[in-house]
């Protein structure tokens, strides 16, 4: 071995022999300084060779890695550490070739400058095949605007390896990954996707949150021949997508999704597999498993936990299709076999989902055969749209509320299940139903890297340390100042005056111990930045020292985009005299900021010339939105001059759980009779997906108005007391079908 040191030059080049198919080839190890010398390496290196980067930050690199290398004896790109080459600013890595394998890479704190982070070409002519990444992390390398649109891994080519790699807070729009058919070179691409972490996907608030998908549905009567297996997403949320398939022949193997909303959406493409994966939803909102379309569909060995997914969402859900539709509509189920899967306490099994005039075609020449089917509560989870004939049921196992539609097929039994050592729940019998007990669930552990953290991606509120504070000047600012993620700032009795805005930059709680009384001199007291989240217990907030300028807020977030989404909670608090000048509202949502979660609990509000949310800031009509939930508790709200709410979500397309709204045992009182409520309406949901209005009082307001924009959203009204308040206005904006709230057994309402 001859090892060449030159410390003049920033490329070291390290000379190994080794054996290809018995014949000594001359194998080059180059280790580069510099982006001039890996340019240097790079058009030396030939099949065997590997270029290191060296260890340290690489800031604005565009890596085009390009070249020939042979089977078994590819041309490699690593780092000379895996982990310790960071690749930041505005960098990015494209492949072109034969033969190419990249590892050990980190992307983050920056973003790429085209529209793909990792792209298995050059360009329009020049495409990778045969070539690999694996080991590489991408970690919220995001576009500084939340909706402007870009892609982590785009696969072009034929024969290429996607594997080990950590995917992790993907936060802009656009799907993390994609596989491309653009072209025949990409047609029958055998790629394989394995052992990847999808980490934590944070909900988007729009289309285009997507984790991975597979064609286009211009490109989906072609086939892919893809293998997706033993991959783990890890709370995937970012629409209600997570893998949308869109071509043909794929498969979807032993995969986890661990309590990831949405679905593996089966939307276009036929002769799919889909077998061995664990969708485990720990009974969070939205989460789900399969969503079948189009012909020869075989879902088998499936098994799911605890999906609370409804509609579209749901753990198992078969849709009508459009007979001969276009290509980018609902293709008919034909020839579907679902058989041997496990659904387990998951609330929704839909059939004929969709039915309606265009979607007639109802499923053909399918088997629904030995699948067990088991819910503690007891309860009919199927729900049946149209005539499911088509599907030959047989030897199901029902522990449950069998459906009155399905009356061949399903064994009513008392069947016990255990946790069996692979974590999955069985029958204590010997049932040959449901997923086989052989089944290797993969685990967190077995995907992405060793030596990168899959970390948790909340910091909860009250997790860090708590921080006395006495009412003094600057108090505040510099409590917040000093206080780590997660902290309680615990505010001793008495008065204290905010002269800053309050700006939050990390998850902070504000504790009243007593009576503590906040007011604020600029425009807003608390300002949410990115990263930012806010706690109140146990606090006054008045605007008496606030200036005497028309729309004030006592919190707002930022003015700017924001990438990380917030959260906002208000408990025990009191609120009064907010109404130093017009339109002073509570809480404003900037464009392009989104909230998690704005819990409102056993707090009062009394005299407010604004609104008391202000979530209408994505007026485009883009189907985005400001916050996912907005929920009231036990709280009040009297002589307030604009709307409770004013929460907006436009546009038509059904890519969204949110938002939601609920508001339950609250007291409305004078609420949105301002001249300047531009609504006239007490509370205004535009495009709200999910509204429960319960246990409430209203009294002397305007009328709700609620507009229903998409898909079929579910409102609720009932049981609450309604005094001088008209009937609430609902209007289906694009539906002539009669208008689907329900608004039940209240009092003084005029039916
Ligand atoms: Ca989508």
């Amino acid at each position: 071995m001859n090892v060449l040191r030159n410390w003049l030059k920033p490329v070291i080049i390290l000379s190994v022999a080794v054996g290809i198919s018995g014949c000594e080839v001359q194998a080059e190890e180059y280790l580069v300084q510099d982006q001039d010398a890996y340019k240097e390496a790079l058009d030396k290196a030939g099949p065997g060779d590997v270029i290191k980067l060296a260890n340290g930050t690489w800031d604005d690199f565009e890596i085009l890695f390009k070249g020939k290398g042979k089977k078994d004896n590819p041309i490699t790109l690593t780092a000379e550490t895996k982990g310790e080459v960071i690749l930041t600013g505005q960098s990015n890595l494209r492949l072109a070739g034969e033969y190419l394998e990249v590892s050990g890479l980190v992307f983050k704190d920056g973003y790429t400058p085209t529209s793909e982070v990792i792209s298995f070409r050059q360009n329009k002519n020049n495409l990778a095949n045969n070539s690999r990444v694996t080991e590489i992390v991408i970690d919220n390398y995001n576009q500084p605007e939340r909706y402007e649109v870009d892609f982590w891994v785009m696969m072009y080519g034929k024969h290429n390896r996607f594997d080990h790699n950590h995917l992790v807070g993907k936060r802009n729009k656009g799907v993390t990954m994609a596989v491309r058919l653009n072209t025949e070179e990409s047609l029958e691409n055998y790629h394989r996707i394995d052992h990847n972490y999808f980490g934590p996907r944070p909900i988007l608030g729009s289309n285009g949150g997507e984790t991975l998908r597979i064609g286009t549905s211009h490109h989906s009567r072609k086939n892919s021949f893809t293998t997706v297996e033993n991959n783990y997403f890890d709370r995937c949320d970012g629409e209600l997508e997570i893998i949308s398939n869109k071509s043909g022949k794929n498969e979807f193997l032993n995969n986890t999704f661990y309590q990831s909303r949405g679905t593996l959406t089966m939307r276009h493409g036929n002769n799919n597999l889909v077998e061995g994966n664990v969708f485990l939803g720990n009974d969070a909102d939205h989460t789900g498993g399969i969503r079948v379309i189009n012909a020869g569909q075989t879902i088998r060995n499936n098994y799911m936990e605890g999906l609370k997914g409804t509609r579209f969402g749901g753990a198992l859900v078969v849709m009508n299709g459009v007979p001969n539709g276009p290509i980018n509509r609902y293709d008919p189920v034909i020839n579907a076999r679902i058989e041997n899967n496990s659904i387990i306490n998951s609330d929704n099994i839909q059939l004929g989902a969709g039915s309606d005039e265009e979607r007639s075609g109802v499923p053909e020449d399918s088997t629904f055969e030995s699948n067990l089917i088991y819910h503690d509560d007891g309860r009919d989870v199927f729900t049946i749209y149209d005539d499911m004939s088509g599907i030959d049921f047989k030897n199901n196992a029902l522990v449950g509320e069998p459906s009155p539609e399905l009356k061949t097929g399903f064994n009513v039994q008392e069947i016990k299940l255990e946790r069996a050592e692979n974590g999955l729940l069985y029958p204590n019998t010997n049932e040959d139903v449901g997923a086989a007990r052989n089944l290797k669930v993969t685990t967190k552990d077995m995907t992405g890297v060793s030596w990168f953290p899959k970390a948790e991606p909340l910091i909860a509120f009250a997790s860090g340390k708590t921080i006395n504070i006495e009412p003094k000047e600057k108090a505040l600012s510099e409590a917040i100042a000093t206080a780590g993620a997660g902290d309680v700032i615990v505010l001793a009795p008495g008065n204290y005056v905010a002269n800053k805005f309050l700006k939050l930059d990390k998850p902070l709680t504000f504790k009243g111990e007593g009576e503590v009384n906040l007011t604020f001199e600029r425009t807003a007291m608390f300002e949410i930045l990115a990263g930012g989240s806010l706690q109140l217990i146990n606090v006054n907030i008045s605007g008496d020292d606030s200036p005497d300028y028309a729309g004030n807020s006592v919190i707002r977030t930022s003015p700017y985009s924001m990438l990380p989404n917030y959260r906002l909670e208000i408990i025990d608090s009191n609120f009064r005299d907010i109404d130093t000048n017009h339109s002073f509202n509570i809480v404003t949502a900037s464009k392009g900021t989104f909230a998690d979660n704005i819990l409102i609990k056993n707090s009062k509000f009394e005299n407010v010339s604004g609104a008391i949310f202000k979530l209408d800031k994505e007026s485009d009509d883009y189907g985005i939105y400001n916050a996912e939930y907005l929920t009231i508790e036990d709280s009040s709200f009297k002589n307030i001059g604009h709307a409770l709410v004013d929460y907006y979500r436009g546009g038509r397309d059904e890519s969204t759980f949110g938002p939601h709204f609920a508001l339950t045992n609250s007291s409305v009182s004078n609420v949105g009779k301002d001249k300047r409520n531009k609504h006239k309406a007490s509370i205004y949901l535009h495009g709200v997906q999910v509204t429960d209005m319960t246990g409430n009082t209203f009294e002397d307001s305007p009328a709700f108005l609620i507009n229903h924009t998409v898909g079929e959203p579910k409102t609720r009204i009932t049981n609450n007391k309604f005094e001088d308040v008209p009937s609430p206005q609902v209007f289906e904006l694009n539906s002539i079908l009669e208008n689907t709230a329900i608004i039940a057994d209240n009092q003084g309402l005029n039916p």
